[in-house]
């Protein structure tokens, strides 16, 4: 259940009433809020006093709830980048699968200059299915990236892979993502709960929707809100694609959550040759946002290169977004 306490409650009587309540306490829109374990049993009156109101779920999706807070909220990235809340943008995330080298990333970084898109993707901790491959460049990868936001005014957004680098990821990115196979991490969660800096969450490919929101309120409940949620495909049956992307499973999170949702149409098929036809399905599904991975020559890139698009492809792509976003009131931002 999420308790609104009046705004005279001040800091020390709600985490007095926390504690008894057994709740989360944080505050979100200057009210103290509750979120106690006991889903529906209403709330003794002895205090009334404090409540100005409580609402009741029948599951643990309650922060990211419409039925807490029906507007999609909003992640102010900076004055000209929002995502979510009533923006109507469609925000573009592009670059490369991990940072290789600080000529291949700040290639990646002059394309999206080019292109007028403010946020560079790139993985400096990889989380690969194989001890053997590419790694990724660790704090090197974070200095170059750090280095290509100055010097363009770019916003960066990269991975958390595991609990060793939690804190430096959090020191470098302007968004932290946390990866499939980490979406299940409770250390990073609430590390990133912790932070005020937005989160991408992806979906862990073998998770149920209640899961993947649920792994959110990790986030959520230790205060931070500033969460996105990130469909990247799961495994089913099929094995010609990589995964399969759910797009009703969009549509559950439009319809029900209030997260931001954004969409990476790349790792979902796995296969450069359906991103386009993908990402504008994607983008027709009236989303928050888009990633999509470029890499300047994915014949050679060291992860995922089976996905990338080549700079000419994605910037094709790029050009197709902006007559699909407004047929569904949107604008590619
Ligand atoms: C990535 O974004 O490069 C990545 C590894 O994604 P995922 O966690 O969705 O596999
Ligand atoms: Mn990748």
């Amino acid at each position: 259940m999420i308790v609104t306490l009046k705004p005279e409650v001040n800091s020390n009587q709600a985490h007095e009433l926390g504690k008894e309540l057994e709740a989360f306490v944080i505050s979100e829109n200057g009210n103290f809020i509750l979120i106690t374990p006991n889903k529906t049993k209403k709330l003794d009156e002895k205090y009334a006093s404090f409540v100005l109101s409580a609402v009741p779920f029948d599951d643990d999706i309650q922060l990211a709830s419409r039925k807490y807070k029906s507007e999609t909220r909003t992640v102010q990235l900076s004055d000209q980048i929002t995502i979510g809340g009533n923006s109507g943008n469609t925000v573009v995330i592009a670059g490369p699968c991990s940072v290789e080298s600080e000529e291949q990333i700040e290639q990646a970084a002059q394309l999206c200059v080019k292109l007028g898109i403010g946020i560079l993707r790139a993985g400096a901790y990889k989380p690969r299915t194989s001890p053997y491959t590419f790694q990724g460049m660790g704090l090197d990868g974070l200095k170059l990236l750090d280095k290509m936001r100055s010097k363009y005014g770019l916003k960066i957004i990269t991975e958390i892979r595991d609990s060793t680098h939690v804190n430096e990821v959090i020191e470098y990115a302007d968004i932290l993502q946390i990866g499939a196979k980490a979406m299940y991490d409770h250390g990073i969660l609430k590390s990133c709960g912790k932070s005020n800096k937005p989160v991408l969450l992806k979906r862990g490919f073998g998770t149920t929707l209640q899961e993947f929101v649920q792994s959110a309120e990790f986030i959520l409940s230790g205060g931070n809100m500033n969460v996105m949620l990130c469909e990247r495909g799961i495994r089913t049956f099929e094995t010609k694609t990589r995964f399969t992307l759910d797009l009703c499973g969009v549509a559950y999170l439009k319809q029900y959550t209030n997260l931001p949702v954004i969409l990476d149409p790349s790792h979902a098929i796995g296969y450069a040759y359906g991103v386009p036809d993908l990402a504008r399905a994607c983008v027709a599904m009236g989303i928050d946002g888009l990633l999509v991975e470029t890499h300047p020559n994915p014949a050679v890139a060291k992860s995922d290169a089976s996905q990338q698009l080549n700079f000419d492809e994605f910037t094709v792509l790029y050009k197709s977004l902006g007559a699909v976003a407004t047929s569904v009131s949107r604008k590619i931002v």
